[in-house]
């Protein structure tokens, strides 16, 4: 058994960034994490991350774009907090050595965003969370962080009422083992792997949302999830907003630049929810190709493309086989981002003592319906930042719960059970592609209640197979099948709350498009989901929370148009 004032799951940029705070304060910090920290999902962030920066923007004009980017359900007091905070944000990571793109002057480079009322977005080429994880890599090293490397936690061990710490599975050595702390920080990402074409990493199956829910936490918003405008047709990876900042067209099978027509002042950088929904008709409406659209590049110009867009360049090639310097990219809208999250305050507690969380696995609501890009990595550094601060403050004069070696028993038990099922059941990756199917098919940019319900109808099956599935690999060390299959039960319970909320909430706003109720309704649901696993009745509790406001009359919820 191990012990920590603070243990962080997660070594994403929240969580790096929370571990560079809190170790300041000279509390014994650790991090942990299923992928080794350099490969966390937030590597793969290409465009930027936004700050007004520029003496001619203001982080009130920032906080704006946003409560209307969030479709007026983002919480007012957050998205403020995270726009003032952005700046400096920023510039201390310029400060530890993120080797942002400068202007001629030597300024950080800001390029446009969807749904920005200014270019604010700063970035490093398309790479920007690649050289950020990297700098922060380095600060962790630096401070001497302890880091349990390709460890998956399993269980957030709750007792009495207060959370003692996790129970994890080294996946080097097929071992458990239990870290007692006196906080558990989440800062685990998404979970676009619900879905079975997503621009997410593998990993991204929400496992701490998921623990956290099973723990007594509550979740919030889990019906909001952001379909990317420019996923590549086939495998769903990332083409960056940025390529359309820098001036990309989206055009149908027809050549038309069809964005004229939905977002007649903001095109292509509407909000990503208008331009998902704008391309899904188009494919719908048979003015697509296999199931897409395209993204036109050409006239940049290879100059361009190399120098501010390289990575898109290459991933086209390599998985589209078309170079958009040339040819137009297929792409279509594709599982993105998980608005929702584990509830927390604005500095990152839940309700359960003991359990913080920030970064994407968080719902501090800062995104509300729908998140802007570069408000992400943002939302990262910001609230991961905070956490750490607040932590730090605080783990002092904290006592140190004790983690009962029976937690860790329990998860031994677990997987012996999963290990010695006779080879008779279904194979995880079967559960895993019928749940993914049907949220690609029934839960996506368009949502019709016979559809949501079909989904809904599948859950009981894939619970039951859960309780069958077999593996076939037994072996100890880096045993895929197993990680695979200890993730779907994650998986099959973040669906559900993703469908249930979708079936509740009987209105359209931001990611979330009802067919049969096309339009906002603020009168009945301007208001937060929030979901609570009731262990009792074995199912899921819903209740509702105001949104947060700071009653500015420029936050009032308007007709929303780009
Ligand atoms: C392709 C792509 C491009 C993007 N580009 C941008 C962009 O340009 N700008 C922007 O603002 N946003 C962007 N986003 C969104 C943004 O990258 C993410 O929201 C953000 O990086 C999430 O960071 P995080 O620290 O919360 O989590 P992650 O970076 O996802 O890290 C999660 C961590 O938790 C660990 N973990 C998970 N489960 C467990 C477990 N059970 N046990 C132990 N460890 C666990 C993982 O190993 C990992 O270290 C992009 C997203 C995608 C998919």
């Amino acid at each position: 058994m191990y012990s920590h004032d603070l243990i962080i799951v997660g070594a994403g940029l929240a969580g790096m960034r929370a571990a560079v705070e809190a170790v300041k304060a000279g509390v014994n910090v650790a991090v942990i994490s299923k992928v080794h920290p350099l490969r966390s999902h937030s590597c793969a962030a290409q465009g930027g991350i936004n700050a007004a920066i520029n003496p001619k923007d203001s982080w009130e004009s920032h906080a704006y774009d946003t409560v209307k980017g969030s479709d007026f359900i983002g919480d007012e007091d957050a998205i403020e907090l995270m726009c003032k905070e952005a700046g400096n944000a920023v510039l201390e990571m310029d400060r530890m050595g993120t080797p942002f793109s400068r202007l001629e002057d030597g300024l950080i480079a800001q390029r446009p965003f969807g749904a920005a009322s200014f270019d604010r977005t700063c970035y490093a080429a398309d790479r920007t969370g690649q050289v950020l994880l990297h700098t922060l890599w380095e600060q962790l090293v630096k401070a001497g962080v302890q880091v349990y490397e390709e460890c998956q936690i399993l269980k957030i061990s709750e007792v009495d009422g207060q959370v003692a710490g996790v129970v994890a599975y080294d996946i080097k050595k097929g071992e458990v083992f239990g870290i007692q702390a006196k906080v558990t920080l989440l800062c685990t990402g998404g979970y676009g792997r619900v879905f079975l074409t997503s621009t997410n990493a593998t990993a991204s199956t929400g496992d701490g949302m998921a623990l956290a829910y099973r723990a007594g936490a509550t979740l919030a918003d889990m019906e909001f999830v952001q379909f990317h405008p420019t996923g590549l047709r086939y495998s769903g990876i990332l083409v960056t907003e940025g390529a359309r900042g820098e001036g990309g067209y989206l055009i149908n099978d027809e050549g038309d630049r069809f964005m004229t027509k939905y977002a007649p002042n903001k095109l292509e950088l509407a909000s990503r929810d208008v331009v998902a929904r704008a391309e899904q008709t188009e494919i719908l409406e048979g003015r697509g190709r296999d199931g897409a659209i395209f993204l036109d590049l050409r006239h940049l110009g290879a100059k361009k493309i190399n120098e501010r867009l390289p990575q898109v360049r290459q991933l086209a090639r390599d998985l589209e086989g078309v170079d958009p310097v040339y040819t137009p990219i297929p792409v279509r809208p594709t599982a993105h981002y998980s608005m929702g999250g584990i509830r927390t305050d604005k500095y990152g507690a839940t309700i359960l003592p003991g359990l913080w969380a920030a970064g994407e696995s968080a719902c501090v609501s800062v995104h509300g319906a729908n998140r802007l890009g570069g408000n992400s990595l943002l939302d990262t550094i910001v609230f991961g930042y905070i956490a750490g601060r607040e932590l730090g403050d605080k783990l002092g004069g904290m006592d140190m719960p004790t983690l009962p070696e029976s937690e860790v028993q329990g998860v031994k038990d677990q997987i012996s059970e999963l290990m010695d099922r006779p080879d008779k059941g279904v194979r995880p990756a079967s559960i895993r592609e019928r749940l993914g199917e049907a949220m690609n098919s029934y839960v996506s940019v368009f949502r019709h209640p016979d559809n949501i319900q079909k989904a809904s109808d599948l859950i009981p099956t894939l619970r039951q197979d859960l309780t069958t599935m077999h593996l076939d690999d037994k072996s100890k060390v880096f045993n895929v099948d197993l990680l695979r299959a200890l993730e779907m039960q994650n998986l099959v319970d973040l669906a559900e709350t993703i469908i249930a909320g979708a079936m509740n909430r009987t209105e359209s706003r931001g990611a979330h498009s009802r067919v049969d109720f096309p339009d906002r309704d603020d009168e009945n649901w301007r208001k937060h989901t929030i979901t609570k696993w009731d262990n009792d009745a074995q199912t899921t509790a819903f209740s509702y929370e105001a949104v947060r406001t700071v009653g500015k009359d420029a936050y009032k919820p308007a007709v929303r148009s780009y």
